[in-house]
């Protein structure tokens, strides 16, 4: 067998002393972590003032999303206790991920989705990694519900991010960050559902500081979409819509966490509307290449709201020094979800074979 590096050998291998993680667990992963931090031009000359704006790219990932890194540490553990079996409810990636991880460890996986509501690419991989699929009439927050009676009485080890395991493999994020940069950034933007991944980050970089490893801790910045912002208004929605399926969350199970992150950090938690996502998202493809999916954006159209003073943003960048090293997390990649890049594909050309015919349309 081939012997890859620490950093390509997933999460639990390059970051195990800071993991809950023993002789006894058994290792299921599939190389993830280790992604890039992307530094982006464009980002940073739109904050100005010498900023230095990075991309956090989870898309790369192996199912495609930051999932993963959460993952990985739940399967293991659930195969550690002896489980034969997962369950999650899911907006997508949870259950993509949970279903790629089972498959690798041999143990079914049993996934309920909200009908309807769940993304192309997300639903192929939940069945081509062979999870047993419930589409349920209700929304995430009623799968989760349900979710939790299951694991009350059936031997079925729940993986959503309830399970701690989840938010310690996904701390290991920041712990990335930090090496990357040689400290903490000043700033971390970073998208909001199931609040999960916030705490999670939070958690990361409050570690490292402890450890001594950064000098610094970064303010955190949440963004929800307007749709479906528990958090921004402080109050459970019960009808969360947005076409950012992966945060279309009303009653978030970290929801404390996240709160707790935000205001430590002396942070903040603001909505961006679904047409700032979707142009955020096109922006990042066509600007810097980076294809993410709708909820990823979250982060960058949250940044360019804080930017733009005229929109009443609820972060203040001009409390954030000269020079200043943000991060944006983007979440998952722009494949995932096939169906929003539908209106822009429509516009699509076709051509005589000759070559005089194709001059023409570029021209
Ligand atoms: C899960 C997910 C989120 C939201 O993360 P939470 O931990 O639920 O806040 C955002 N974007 C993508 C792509 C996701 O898969």
């Amino acid at each position: 067998m081939v012997h890859n590096t620490l950093h390509d050998r997933g999460v639990i291998a390059r970051w195990r002393q800071f993991l809950p993680v023993s002789d006894a667990t058994p290792v299921i992963s599939l190389n993830e972590g280790s992604t890039p931090l992307i530094h982006s031009p464009r980002l940073s000359a739109i904050v100005g003032r010498g900023a230095e704006v990075y991309v956090k790219y989870e898309g790369l990932n192996p199912t495609g999303s930051f999932k993963d890194r959460g993952m990985t540490m739940a399967i293991s553990k659930a195969v550690e206790s002896g489980a034969k079996a997962v369950i999650c409810a899911s907006t997508g990636n949870t259950s993509a991920a949970a279903a790629a991880y089972a498959a690798r460890a041999g143990i079914t996986s049993i996934v309920l989705l909200p009908a309807g509501k769940i993304a192309l690419g997300k639903l192929a991989q939940a069945f081509m990694y062979g999870s047993k699929v419930v589409a349920i009439e209700g929304n995430f927050d009623d799968a989760l519900r349900l979710v939790r009676e299951i694991g009350e009485t059936e031997p079925i080890a729940i993986v959503n991010s309830i399970n701690p395991f989840r938010l310690e493999g996904q701390k290991t994020a920041a712990f990335e960050i930090i090496e990357t940069l040689g400290d903490a950034p000043d700033l971390h933007m970073i998208p909001v559902g199931n609040a999960g991944n916030i705490s999670a980050y939070w958690m990361g970089y409050r570690e490292f500081h402890a450890a001594g490893r950064a000098k610094k801790l970064p303010v955190m910045a949440g963004f929800q979409a307007a749709g479906s912002a528990p958090i921004f208004y402080n109050k459970v929605i019960e009808k969360p819509e947005t076409v950012a399926t992966a945060i279309r969350i009303g009653n978030p199970a970290s929801w404390d966490k996240a709160t707790v992150a935000m205001r430590d950090s002396g942070g903040t938690v603001d909505i961006v509307t679904d047409a700032e996502i979707l142009e955020a998202q096109f922006w990042l493809a066509k600007n810097e290449g980076i294809f993410v999916e709708p909820a990823s954006a979250a982060s960058i159209a949250g940044l360019m709201k804080c930017a733009d003073k005229s929109r009443g943003a609820a972060f203040d960048l001009s409390r954030i020094p000269e020079g200043a090293k943000i991060v944006c997390t983007v979440t998952g990649h722009g494949l995932k979800d096939p169906d929003v890049a539908k209106d822009r594909i429509s516009g699509i050309v076709t051509a005589h074979a000759e070559k005089g015919a194709i001059l023409d349309i570029i021209a």
